[in-house]
């Protein structure tokens, strides 16, 4: 197994922006690079090491070193550490690989006060000349034998030589490293970190376990959670080997969003708890990502990343590998701070980010995703119901809560079919409210349908006054007879005379019924009870009816104008009968 880890190191004459995520490096130009055994190597070889990739002649310049680090317990927010000595260097590759942070770092270049020659603090031409010849550097090293490197080192230790002569103030607290006991040893790190760099390849298979049970393909449980999280690589696609994810669900978005970024489409050939693989849909290329979860740890590693050897045939509109929960992962954030985004802006936002149509359909899949990713699935709020109506009960005194279960046939859980709950606060401010209870259902959308059962107080100031509720299974005799018995019981009580102004819907009218006389062997519920129409739902009715008989104007003209007539005399009958009413 290989212990060199690849960085993303940021360099060249950008500049530092921040947005939601913290701070943002695109503005730099950026290359990858591999370190032998960072965690073990002191910063005094890491910075001479870097020294040499981007040639900085140490005597005129000198460079920072910032590490990309998330301290937060809660989301993503990337923030820059300056790295001054071995302590830090080892303090941020510690927690890097326990948080599983893609491994990044800007590097600065900064001209000494006192020189004043070429370039100013920051030199990018000058840069990319020194990756350039660093490559060169690095074919010399290649075809050098070994005991070339004894002179390879004679010499740096002379270089070092001169800082230890002339140590120049660089702001960096490890002059300690300079001991030549010390740079010996970094040097010969130095050597293997090269050696390294140069024979690097993607051999690096990992010895671990394969599992006897594949978990089956798919895209695990649904996260009852807030799931906004950075792009891995720190914002940029390439998934690189060696490269650590928190996660499985973090390993499947880098390696999504790279496929996309490269317009390939993958196929997943293997997805467990341990192991995910992927490769490409055509099946005579090689590009293929495999990560796993190491035994005892915490984090996934990508352990081979090969090239495509396909070619790109024509652009396709769509890709197969954007899939709703994708697009939900993608559009979180936008669809949480605007419930009523729709589809069709999904679709348009998609296409400006990753330039490839989705269906309506897959964006509203993917926004009923967002749902249940935040606020968990309708499932699981069915589930929590009960409970939930304990915990208000238990926070807010006098309330009342009931829910009805219908007893499965095979023994089993049974289901809920109704629920009823009504605060405490709002029952002892019926006490205070006009005799007179305005009750009415409407129709659920959603996955489970049903109908919400309501009864609304007025008060004084003829305002209205939410008092209980009811989910059940529809409009019948039997659920409201169910919703005015425990209306009854935990809202009205004792308090005589009370009226209901409904709709007059058929099985409201025959619970009505019920609870005032004697029925099903019992003495009367609510004797009192009185009921009147509501002469809203009688005005509307009437209006609404006024314009079917006005599409048969041309016909029977007389019949539009008496609907007219009808609908308008309604309205101010009821206009002016209201407010008497209701004082
Ligand atoms: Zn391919």
């Amino acid at each position: 197994m290989s212990s060199k880890l690849r960085f993303q190191v940021h360099y060249g004459d950008g500049y530092i922006s921040h947005d939601a995520y913290g701070v943002d490096l695109s503005a730099f130009e950026r290359r990858e690079c591999g370190i032998d055994k960072p965690f073990e190597r002191s910063f005094g070889s890491i910075r001479k090491w870097l020294h040499e990739i981007f040639n900085v002649n140490p005597k005129t310049h000198f460079l920072t070193v910032q590490t990309v680090t998330n301290w937060g317990t809660e989301g993503d927010f990337w923030e820059l550490m300056l790295i001054a000595n071995t302590e830090e260097w080892r303090t941020y590759m510690q927690a890097a690989l326990d948080r599983g942070w893609p491994l990044a770092m800007l590097i600065q270049i900064h001209q000494k006060t006192g020189h004043f020659g070429e370039g100013s603090t920051s030199t990018s031409s000058h840069m990319n000349q020194a990756v350039e010849q660093e490559n060169e550097d690095q074919n010399m090293h290649v075809t050098e034998p070994e005991p070339q490197g004894i002179a390879d080192q004679v010499g740096e230790k002379e270089d070092q030589n001169v800082h230890v002569i002339q140590p120049e103030p660089q702001g960096l607290a490890d002059e300690g490293e300079r001991i030549p006991g010390i740079v010996e040893a970094v040097q010969n790190e130095d050597q293997e970190a090269r050696m390294m760099e140069e024979c690097g390849d993607s051999s690096d298979d990992e010895d671990y376990p394969l599992l006897g049970e594949w978990r089956g393909k798919g895209f695990g449980n649904p996260v009852i959670h807030d799931i906004r999280s950075n792009e891995y690589e720190y914002r940029e696609n390439e998934v690189v080997q060696g490269a650590k994810y928190p996660s499985i669900e973090a390993v499947k978005d880098a390696v999504k969003l790279w496929a996309i970024s490269l317009r390939k489409e993958f196929r997943v050939v293997k997805s467990s708890s341990k192991e995910y693989e992927v490769n490409c849909v055509n099946g005579d290329c090689t590009w293929r990502v495999h990560a796993y979860k190491g035994k005892y740890k915490t984090h996934w590693e990508c352990s081979i990343v090969t090239p495509h050897t396909c070619r790109l045939t024509d652009v396709a509109q769509t890709h197969r590998n954007i899939t709703s929960t994708f697009v939900a992962k993608k559009m979180y954030g936008v669809i949480l701070d605007k419930i009523d985004y729709e589809p069709k802006l999904i679709i348009r936002d998609i296409d400006d980010r990753f330039q490839y149509k989705i269906s309506y359909a897959k964006a509203w899949r993917a926004k009923q995703k967002v749902f249940e990713m935040r606020f968990g699935t309708y499932e699981a709020s069915y589930d929590n119901l009960p409970h939930m109506l304990s915990a208000i009960m238990q926070r807010n005194p006098e309330s009342a809560a009931d829910t009805y279960i219908v007893p499965s046939l095979d023994g089993g859980p049974g289901f809920l079919l109704r629920a009823f709950f009504c605060l405490g606060a709002c029952v002892r401010a019926f006490m205070y409210c006009l005799p007179v209870l305005c009750i009415d259902g409407t129709f659920l959308t959603g996955r489970y349908k049903g109908t919400i059962l309501t009864a609304i107080g007025v008060d004084c100031n003829k305002q209205v006054v939410p008092i209980a509720f009811a989910f059940v299974e529809n409009e019948n005799t039997e659920s409201w007879y169910w919703f005015l018995e425990r209306v009854k019981i935990h809202v009205v009580a004792g308090r005589p005379d009370v009226c209901l102004i409904s709709d007059r819907h058929a099985g409201l009218l025959a619970a009505i019924r019920q609870l005032h006389e004697e029925s099903r062997g019992q003495p009367p519920l609510w004797p009192d009870v009185v009921s009147r129409w509501c002469i809203r739902h009688t005005r509307t009715v009437a209006r609404s009816a006024a314009p079917i008989w006005m599409e048969h104007r041309h016909g029977l003209p007389c019949f539009w104008w008496a609907g007219l007539v009808l609908g308008l005399w309604t309205g101010l009958l009821v206009d002016a009968v209201l407010p008497v009413l209701c004082v």
